[in-house]
C-alpha cells in the first residue's frame, strides 16, 4: 500500500520524538482509513472548516485527533472548535478572541499555536513577532483563560532555494525561544513548533521543529 509505505518511510527517516500531521485535505476518508487502521496513526490536517465537519461525521471514530491547519475564519469556530485537537493557525487578535469565547462557553481549553508570517509570499497568513509581543505584555493569561498556547507555527516561501528555507525556519524558531523565555518559563505548556511541509521538512527539523505537516508525500498530489 503506498500510502502506508511512504508514511512508512518518512516516519523511519525523521527522529521519534517529531510528531508527524499527516495532512488529509481534499484527500478521502479511505485515505485516511487506511493510514489509521495500518499503521496505528491518528494525527491529520485538515484546512477547510466544511470538509472536515463532513469527514468527522462520516469516519466516527472516537480517537482520531483532527488539526486544524487552515485559513480558519471567524464565524467557523464555533462549529468546528469543538472537534479540532489542535489548532495551528491562530494568525489574528479577532481569531484569537473568538476562540476563547468559544471555548469558555463549551467549557473548555482549545490548545493553540500562533502562526507567525515567516515566508516572503504577503498571500501567506501570520502574527509580527511585534503584535504578539504586545498581547502578551497586556496581561495574555488572564485576558484568555480558554486558550492553552502549545507553540508556535510558520510557512517558509515556496522556493528551492533552501538557505532562504532554513533563514525562515530559524527566524520562527528565535520567536519560539524569545516567547518561551519571556512568557512561559513557569509554565510548561509551550513546547511546539510546527514547521515543514513536503517539500521542506527536513530543512524544518534540522532547524527545530518538532512537528511536521506532510500532505503529498504521504498520499500523492492534490487535484
Ligand atoms: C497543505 C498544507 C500542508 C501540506 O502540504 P504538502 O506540501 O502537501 O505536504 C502543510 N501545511 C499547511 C498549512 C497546508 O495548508
Amino acid at each position: 500500500m503506498k500510502i502506508v509505505d511512504n508514511f512508512l518511510n518518512i516516519r523511519q527517516s525523521i527522529p521519534s520524538d517529531v510528531k508527524i500531521v499527516a495532512v488529509s485535505k481534499l484527500k478521502p476518508l479511505e485515505d485516511i482509513l487506511c493510514l489509521y487502521n495500518n499503521t496505528g496513526h491518528r494525527i491529520f490536517g485538515e484546512s477547510r472548516a466544511q470538509e472536515l465537519v463532513v469527514k468527522n461525521e462520516n469516519i466516527n471514530i472516537e480517537d482520531i485527533q483532527w488539526h486544524f491547519i487552515g485559513n480558519f475564519q471567524t464565524n467557523k469556530v464555533k462549529q468546528i472548535l469543538p472537534i479540532i485537537t489542535l489548532t495551528h493557525s491562530v494568525s489574528n487578535v479577532r481569531l484569537l478572541n473568538t476562540i476563547n469565547k468559544v471555548a469558555s462557553n463549551n467549557n473548555f481549553k482549545a490548545k493553540c499555536l500562533l502562526q507567525f508570517h515567516i515566508a516572503e509570499e504577503e498571500t501567506k497568513q501570520g502574527f509580527d513577532i511585534d503584535e504578539v509581543l504586545k498581547l502578551f505584555d497586556k496581561d495574555f493569561f488572564a485576558k484568555y483563560p480558554n486558550v492553552e498556547i502549545e507553540g508556535v507555527m510558520g510557512m517558509a516561501t515556496f522556493t528551492d532555494d533552501e538557505i532562504a528555507i532554513a533563514k525562515e525556519f530559524k527566524l520562527l524558531r528565535s520567536y519560539f525561544d524569545i516567547l518561551k523565555n519571556e512568557f512561559f518559563s513557569d509554565r510548561d505548556s509551550f513546547s511546539e513548533i510546527s514547521m515543514g511541509m513536503s517539500n521542506d521538512y527536513k530543512i524544518a527539523i534540522a532547524e527545530g521543529s518538532t512537528m511536521v505537516r506532510i500532505g503529498s508525500s504521504i498520499f500523492g498530489e492534490r487535484n
